[in-house]
């Protein structure tokens, strides 16, 4: 399925564009002091090696400004300064060389110093996120509206884009979050409506995992779904690297971004299972994602029916008697026991990624496929037929007439 982008406007920032044509980005947020240079850059460092391709800190007081002088030279990715409320600070961080900035038009009221900050970013060649948050909506719209409706949210946004406009500034992009889902779905789409700059998607305060990871999905999906959206952020209250993982994984899944690590599928286990598929499944991936291979692995519990529904994976493992056959694109190559599941599954990955398909399944050992069937019919045997394959193909041919 292909997904048709909106379209909008393309702006930069650093080197990492957003909107037109290109790729879905994924933002992230430090949680350290940014004074704390050290910890802050650690903390950019493992964002961005989660899969970050841009990161947000925040910058509010003079000290903060002076740590991002210190870590926007050293930094990975593109960083953008968090502004609330005073907009010297959004000065201070544009002298610091940030590679744009986030606004809130909640906190930063009076006309005049939101023109002149435009100003200073369009000399400084960066762009503005109007990021308005539905927690913190402008006072007056709040009153007009009674709460923070989606068309409050879209109001906050133009209100806040005509004053940039008006001093010659397009290095525009908006977010109109919202906790709660469908409100932040309706401020995405009536925004996207009305202006053609890029959109950064994002359910505010969704809360730990599994809710808020539940919610972000949920929320930023359906959107992305119908072409909303050039850049996202995950806002969980966990490790901010979970969340950057959580928003790369995400573009992943949906096709919009190029797989850069694992992928790992399993089945679910039932009674079936000869194994504890979830012990097998913790291990195998903590060993697997160490090894950071571009790869689709696939875990399941019997052999009865593991190759034949993972068969479009790269690689994988069935469980059989004490037994893991081990898999590539549904071919059973090897055999192993079952205490060298994970390791052979690991090491096999490891000589896909190298050598590639064709080479691994000429290296196959030939008897592994006669073994697994073997071994299937013998636990069909022992269980029974849940897919009761051959009853109904005895049924199918009795309709047909033969
Ligand atoms: S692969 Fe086997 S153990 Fe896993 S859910 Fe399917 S039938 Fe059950």
């Amino acid at each position: 399925m292909t997904i048709k982008r909106r379209p909008s406007r393309l702006l930069h920032v650093g080197d990492v564009p957003v909107g037109g044509d290109s790729p879905i980005t994924v933002q992230s947020m430090t949680t350290t002091k940014t004074a704390d240079v050290d910890a802050t850059l650690a903390q950019v460092y493992s964002l961005a090696g989660g899969g970050a391709d841009i990161v947000r800190i925040t910058c509010n007081d003079v000290a903060a400004a002076q740590g991002l002088a210190e870590i926007v030279p050293r930094s990975p990715v593109p960083i953008i300064a968090d502004i609330h409320f005073q907009y010297r600070l959004a000065l201070a961080a544009i002298e610091a060389g940030v590679a744009g900035l986030r606004l809130n038009p909640g906190n930063i009221r009076k006309e005049e110093h939101i023109k002149a900050v435009a100003r200073a970013a369009g000399e400084a060649g960066i762009p503005i996120r109007v990021g308005v948050n539905a927690g913190s909506l402008d006072k007056d719209l709040l009153e007009k509206y009674g709460a923070p409706v989606p068309p409050a949210l879209v109001d906050s946004a133009l209100k806040e884009i005509a004053y940039l406009e008006d001093v010659g500034f397009y290095d525009i992009k908006i977010s109109v979050k919202h906790s709660d889902v469908p409100s932040m779905v309706e401020s995405y789409r009536l925004l996207a409506d009305r202006v053609e700059y890029p959109l950064h998607l994002g359910v505010t305060e969704a809360g730990p995992p599994p809710g808020g990871l539940i919610k972000s999905v949920a929320g930023i999906s359906t959107l992305l779904f119908e072409g909303i959206g050039d850049t996202i952020r995950f806002s969980l209250t966990a490790d901010p690297v979970e969340e950057a993982k959580a928003g790369r994984k995400l573009l992943e899944i949906l096709g919009l971004r190029e797989r850069k690590g694992l992928d790992l599928i399993a089945c679910p286990s039932c009674g079936r299972a000869e194994v504890d598929v979830i012990e097998v499944v913790k291990e195998a991936e903590a060993a697997l994602e160490a090894e950071g291979l571009p790869i689709q692995v696939a875990v399941m519990g019997c052999v009865v029916n593991g190759p034949g529904e993972a068969r479009e994976a790269d690689i994988g493992i069935a469980a059989g008697r004490k037994k893991g056959h081990l898999f590539i694109k549904g071919q059973v190559v090897r055999v192993v026991q079952e205490h060298e599941m994970v390791e052979a599954l690991v090491d096999e990955a490891r000589k896909l990624a190298e050598q590639g398909v064709e080479a691994r399944l000429a290296a196959a050992d030939v008897t592994a496929a006669d073994l697994a069937e073997e071994e299937a019919i013998e636990l069909r045997g022992l269980q029974g037929d849940a897919n009761l394959a051959a009853t109904r193909r005895a049924a199918v041919a009795e309709v047909a007439g033969e």
